[in-house]
């Protein structure tokens, strides 16, 4: 259920998203456009990303009048800095990205980036500063070329194939073929169109991510079923988009949870634990037995 309301959120982006940007709305993607429940202020002032910190200032969120979700959060997170986001299953870790996307306002508390609360300033502008990889990348029943543009509409040919072979999309794209006999970035994707493996698809959202260039990423990972080499292509290219930028990942890859600069390890709604990986293992808290349940019991690995 979580992850299809999670989901929800995503697709009413996605469409907004389109709605704004391209402007091309077909294929019965109206069926999924929702209301929106947050609304703009009244002129509301455009985000701007000067460095990229990320601010959450005594932030508290419940769903409905149940227990609080997130429980007078107090965390900042500096230009580029990398973080992990490691917990329980329910421990808050979505919920806290979803608040950063401003897909429900706050209880109480703010957030901020660069100093402009996110709850002030438009919704387009600030999800244009945010490049996001989630576990269900959506594909538009569209062409390869228009999912991977709708980011960044105005991306020039040169840019698109730089991304295409920066996310390491390129092995694949140029053999596509759907039943209409449209090839590579004109093959359509979907029901009717070509069919993409998992690794695939996250390609192509890896891809329209670094097209997007947002200043800050959000990343929350599948624990993966992609065989060994194409999971090494991945993170390769996932390293590639995460250079530079301010990036939180709830993190369930051991590879990629070691490389983090910072582990923010949520428990309840609260900051359970923070350190870097070796920190935390010698602290012998949450975060170490967690750890020692991900590897069988080995917590000397690093
Ligand atoms: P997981 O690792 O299982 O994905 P998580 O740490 O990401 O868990 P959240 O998805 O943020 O946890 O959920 C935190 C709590 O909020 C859980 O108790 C969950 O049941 C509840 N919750 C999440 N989304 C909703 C929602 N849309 N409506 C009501 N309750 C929700």
């Amino acid at each position: 259920v979580i992850r299809i309301v999670n989901m929800s959120g995503w697709i009413m982006w996605v469409v907004n998203g389109i709605f704004e940007n391209i402007g091309m709305v077909q294929d019965g993607l109206q069926t999924i456009a929702q209301p929106v429940s947050v609304m703009d202020r009244p002129k509301a002032p455009t985000l701007k990303v000067h460095s990229g910190e990320i601010r959450y200032d005594g932030v508290n969120f419940n769903y409905g009048k149940e227990r609080r979700v997130i429980d007078d959060l107090q965390l900042t997170i500096r230009p580029g800095e990398k973080i992990g986001l490691i917990g329980p299953s329910g421990a808050g870790k979505s919920t806290l990205v979803n608040l950063l996307l401003r897909l429900y306002d706050l209880d109480g508390g703010r957030i901020t980036i660069d100093g402009q609360d996110i709850a002030q300033v438009s919704q387009e502008s600030l999800r244009a500063q945010i490049g996001m990889i989630t576990q269900d990348t959506s594909l538009l029943h569209r062409s390869i070329r228009d999912n991977l543009l709708y980011g960044r509409p105005n991306a020039t040919e040169a840019e698109l194939q730089q991304a295409i072979q920066r996310a390491k999309a390129d092995e694949f794209i140029p053999m596509l073929s759907d039943s209409q006999g449209r090839l590579g970035l004109d093959a359509h994707v979907g029901e009717r169109g070509v069919k993409l493996s998992g690794g695939q698809r996250q390609r192509i959202a890896i891809a329209r991510v670094l097209l997007k260039d947002a200043p800050i990423l959000i990343m929350d990972e599948a624990t993966s079923a992609l065989d060994s080499e194409v999971e090494a292509a991945i993170q390769e290219s996932l390293e590639t988009l995460m250079g530079g930028k301010t990036v939180i990942a709830i993190a369930h890859r051991l590879s990629t949870i070691a490389k983090m600069d910072r582990l923010v390890v949520l428990e309840k709604g609260r900051i359970a634990e923070m350190g870097s990986h070796q920190q935390l293992l010698a602290q012998g808290g949450l975060y170490a037995r967690l750890w020692a349940h991900q590897t069988g019991g080995f917590v000397g690995e690093s």
